[in-house]
């Protein structure tokens, strides 16, 4: 699996090794498994595994009698736009602070005894957040916020086995499936996972996103001790995302995404190579899941706002009854609300996986829902989606040359060359822009619309 790049590093094979210890950093900045002899049930067990079941296998199983169902977003008994209204959860969150509020009320209502989720890490190194088990609602809050970081589950997964007890997981798309195809294997995980509480995701970026940051912010890695990818300002609209960084000598350095020569999330720098063969978008197979309301109003509201999808009907009861109280504001929307705030990442797991599965390939071949295709795509998005490839796998080559090397200069010039092409590409900006459309015809027959949506495939 890694050496056919559909490794994402969740740490799932290497849970039985207990603390993490298995799990490494390769020279790109991303977790891989330190062992090559696979464990037992391996290529039933690896999120990316042809032989694994697919989410909508997991989903039928999971959530059979659910009153909705949707190709894009799976099964489903509601689904919500809104916020936290009670407690500081919405300043604290990334968005409007559901996810961390699901997890602090099954706490309270002492429907788990501890819930795992991503906290920033102690001490020196690259890798800045780490899973944790937290068991009180002060360390829940401690690990609000998204973390674009590589993160792996090997050793909350070790503990929730080695202690009885009921646990809720915080994880992205491929984390939760992930848990659910070992809890197949494995019946004391299986009767102790009790909630999985699913991430939307756009893709998973390495370390060397935060030491980029750090070179454009004037420093570098050794002298960061920690970072918001998303400081929130609720003067400015949500998706204006600015980076912040917490230097070890107390002062502290920012810049907006918008600045950064790979803060484009939709150019996907950084990305991990067996994202290119995701197709869920929403964490299909969890219990509920939470994304941001990337549409207007919301997105300019900047005290963020969510989008949730509950599945399990105990949760949608437990969220019903917090609307009542006046403790969340949520309004009830259709699958439909809820693909439009995320079109850009349906667009690249979609369109985007057909046209990529159509491409030849060494190693393993991914089995994937969406069957391969690349007839009838417009060239500017097969370009879009080549570009994109392109820039993710060499991101990695080009940033760990300019670090071995010691010139950082080297993987900015070439990233803003970059960016240049892509946004030029896929929003007609600046010179290139004007060739491409004049090559292609393409600026008189595009939709407005289209060009705008690959802006916020973002986090
Ligand atoms: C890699 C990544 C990509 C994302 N892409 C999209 C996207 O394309 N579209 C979209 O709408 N939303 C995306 N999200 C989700 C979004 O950023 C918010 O996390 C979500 O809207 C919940 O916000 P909140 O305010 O309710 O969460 P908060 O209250 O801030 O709580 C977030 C919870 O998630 C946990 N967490 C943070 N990072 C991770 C991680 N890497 N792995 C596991 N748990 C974590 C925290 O510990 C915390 O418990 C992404 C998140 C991640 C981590
Ligand atoms: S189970 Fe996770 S860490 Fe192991 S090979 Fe698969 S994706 Fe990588």
């Amino acid at each position: 699996m890694v050496k056919s790049g559909l490794c994402i590093g969740c740490g799932t094979c290497m849970a039985e090794s207990g603390d993490g210890a298995a799990m490494h950093l390769d020279r790109y900045g991303q977790l891989k498994p330190d062992r090559s002899n696979n464990p037992a049930g391996f290529a039933e067990l690896c999120p990316f595994s042809p032989h694994a079941r697919s989410e909508d296998q997991i989903a039928l199983a999971r959530f059979g009698s659910a009153r909705f169902y949707d190709s894009r977003i799976g099964r489903f008994e509601a689904a919500y736009v809104g916020h936290v209204l009670e407690g500081s959860f919405r300043v604290d969150g990334s968005s409007g602070g559901m996810a961390s509020w699901t997890a602090a009320e099954l706490l309270r209502r002492k429907l788990v005894d501890a819930v795992a989720h991503v906290v920033p890490r102690e001490g020196d190194g690259e890798r800045l957040f780490r899973y944790q088990l937290s068991r009180t609602a002060e360390d829940l809050r401690k690990g609000a916020k998204s973390r674009y970081h590589p993160v792996e589950l090997s050793g909350v997964v070790a503990e929730m086995k080695r202690h009885p007890g009921r646990y809720a997981v915080v994880g992205i798309p491929c984390f939760i499936k992930a848990l659910h195809l070992l809890s197949l294997q494995d019946p004391a995980l299986r009767e102790r996972l009790a909630f999985t509480l699913g991430l939307f995701c756009g893709h998973m970026k390495s370390t060397r996103f935060v030491e980029s940051f750090a070179w454009q912010m004037g420093t570098d890695m050794n002298a960061v001790a920690g970072v918001d990818y998303r400081l929130k300002d609720p003067r400015r609209p949500a998706n204006w995302y600015t980076a912040h960084l917490r230097l070890k000598d107390g002062s502290t350095r920012s810049k907006d995404w918008w600045h950064l020569v790979d803060g484009d999330w939709g150019a996907g720098f950084f990305q991990n190579s067996a994202c290119n063969f995701c197709d869920d978008v929403v964490a299909e197979t969890a219990d509920i899941s939470f994304g941001d309301a990337w549409v207007e109003p919301y997105s300019s509201d900047g005290l963020g706002t969510n989008v949730v999808i509950v599945r399990s009907p105990l949760l949608q009861a437990l969220v019903a009854d917090a609307v009542k109280e006046g403790r969340l504001e949520l309004r009830e929307v259709d699958s439909d609300f809820i693909v439009e705030t995320q079109a850009a990442g349906f667009r690249q797991r979609r369109e985007g996986l057909a046209f990529r599965l159509a491409w030849p390939r060494s190693g393993v071949q991914p089995r994937k829902r969406v069957a391969p295709a690349w007839k009838g795509l417009p060239a500017q998005r097969m370009l879009v989606y080549g570009l994109r490839s392109a820039i993710s796998a060499a991101s990695h080559r080009v940033f760990w040359f300019a670090r071995t090397m010691k010139i950082p200069a080297a993987y900015i010039h070439w990233a803003s060359a970059m960016l240049a092409l892509y946004q030029g590409v896929t929003y007609s900006r600046g010179w290139i822009g004007k060739l491409v459309d004049g090559v292609s015809m393409r600026g008189r027959k595009r939709s407005k619309d289209e060009g705008s949506k690959d802006e916020g495939a973002g986090a």
